[in-house]
C-alpha cells in the first residue's frame, strides 16, 4: 500500500514536472491563479514539509539524469515556503505547482486508500451479506424442515385426537349401553325389591296372624291348661276322697278282722293237747281252765305236740 502511494506520487510529479516544462515554455499561466495556489500551498507545505522533502529527494533520484538544475530549484522552493518569505522568484509557479501536485497525489493516494478500503468494505459487506444470505437460507430450510416436521406431528395429532376420539365415543356408547343394562338392572331390582317388600308384608301379616293364632293357642293351652289344673284339683280331691274312703274300708277291715280275731281259729285243750274247731261238741264239754283260744296255723300246733280231734277232724 505504502509503495504503491509511493509510486503515485512519483507520476504525479513526474506529471507536474512535464506541466511546469510545458508552463516555462508557454508562460501561459494567470498571475491570480498563481497567488492564491502560493497561499495555500505556503499554509499547508509547513506541516508536510519533511514529507515533501523525502518525495522530492526520491524524484530527483528518478528523474536525476535529466536535470540537475531542477533539483536545486525545487529544493529552493522548499526551503523559502518553510521560511515564510514572501518573496516569489522566477520559479515560483513551478514550486507552487509542485506542492500542489504532490498535495494531489497525496489526496489521489488516500481517495484510492478510502476507494480500496470501501471497496474491501463492500466486499466484506457482500461477503457477510451472501454469509448472511447463506445462514438465511439454511435457517428458512431449516424452518421449512421443522415446519414440514410440525405438519406431520400435527397430522399424526390430528390422528391420535381422531383416534382417541373415536375411542371416548366407544367408550362412552358403551358406558351408556352399560349404564342403560345398569338401569334395567336396577329397575328389576327395584320390581324385585317391591316384590320383596310386598312378601314381606304378606309374611308379616301372615307373621301377626300366626301371633294372633298363637296366643290364641297359648289362650286355648292356658284355658287348657287351667282346666287341667282344676281337672287333676277335682281328680287330687277325688283321689283324696278315695283314699279316705280307702283308709275307711281299710279300717273296717281292719276292725273286721279284729272281730274275727275274737274267734279263734281253734280251741286246744292244754290238758289232753288235742285241739278242736271252736264249734266241736267236745269243746263244750271242756273246763274253761283247759280252753286255749288259738289264733293260728294248726301246724303249729302240731309243731307244739298237739293232735288234731278225730271228731271234728280239724
Ligand atoms: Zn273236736
Amino acid at each position: 500500500m505504502k509503495s504503491k502511494r509511493k509510486l503515485a506520487a512519483i507520476w504525479m510529479i513526474v506529471l507536474v514536472v512535464c506541466m511546469v516544462a510545458c508552463g516555462k515554455n508557454g508562460n501561459s499561466m494567470l498571475p491570480n491563479t498563481k497567488e492564491t495556489t502560493t497561499v495555500s500551498v505556503q499554509t499547508t507545505t509547513a506541516k508536510s514539509s519533511e514529507h515533501t522533502e523525502q518525495i522530492g529527494a526520491k524524484a530527483e533520484q528518478k528523474t536525476a539524469q535529466p536535470e540537475t538544475t531542477n533539483k536545486s530549484e525545487s529544493q529552493e522552493k522548499a526551503e523559502n515556503t518553510e521560511k515564510g518569505t514572501a518573496e516569489i522568484p522566477a520559479s515560483t509557479i513551478d514550486e507552487s505547482a509542485v506542492a500542489a501536485s504532490i498535495q494531489a497525489a497525496e489526496q489521489a493516494s488516500r481517495e484510492e486508500e478510502s476507494r480500496k478500503a470501501s471497496e474491501a468494505a463492500a466486499a466484506e459487506s457482500s461477503r457477510q451479506a451472501a454469509e448472511q444470505a447463506s445462514r438465511e437460507e439454511e435457517s428458512r430450510k431449516v424452518s421449512e424442515a421443522a415446519a414440514a416436521e410440525s405438519s406431520r406431528q400435527a397430522a399424526e395429532q390430528a390422528s391420535r385426537e381422531e383416534e382417541s376420539r373415536k375411542a371416548s365415543e366407544a367408550a362412552a356408547a358403551e358406558s351408556s349401553r352399560q349404564a342403560a343394562e345398569q338401569a334395567s338392572r336396577e329397575e328389576e331390582s327395584r320390581k324385585a325389591s317391591e316384590a320383596a317388600a310386598a312378601a314381606s308384608q304378606q309374611a308379616a301379616e301372615q307373621a301377626s296372624r300366626e301371633e294372633e293364632s298363637r296366643k290364641a293357642s297359648e289362650a286355648a293351652a292356658a284355658e287348657s291348661s287351667r282346666q287341667a289344673a282344676e281337672q287333676a284339683s277335682r281328680e287330687e280331691e277325688s283321689r283324696k276322697v278315695s283314699e279316705a274312703a280307702a283308709a275307711e274300708s281299710s279300717r273296717q277291715a281292719a276292725e273286721a278282722a279284729a272281730a274275727a280275731r275274737q274267734t279263734p281259729n281253734y280251741i286246744a285243750n292244754t290238758n289232753t293237747h288235742k285241739f278242736h274247731y271252736p264249734g266241736c261238741s267236745s269243746v263244750d264239754q271242756m273246763k274253761e281252765e283247759h280252753k286255749w283260744h288259738f289264733y293260728g296255723d294248726r301246724q303249729e300246733l302240731i309243731n307244739q305236740g298237739y293232735d288234731p280231734c278225730k271228731r271234728c277232724n280239724p
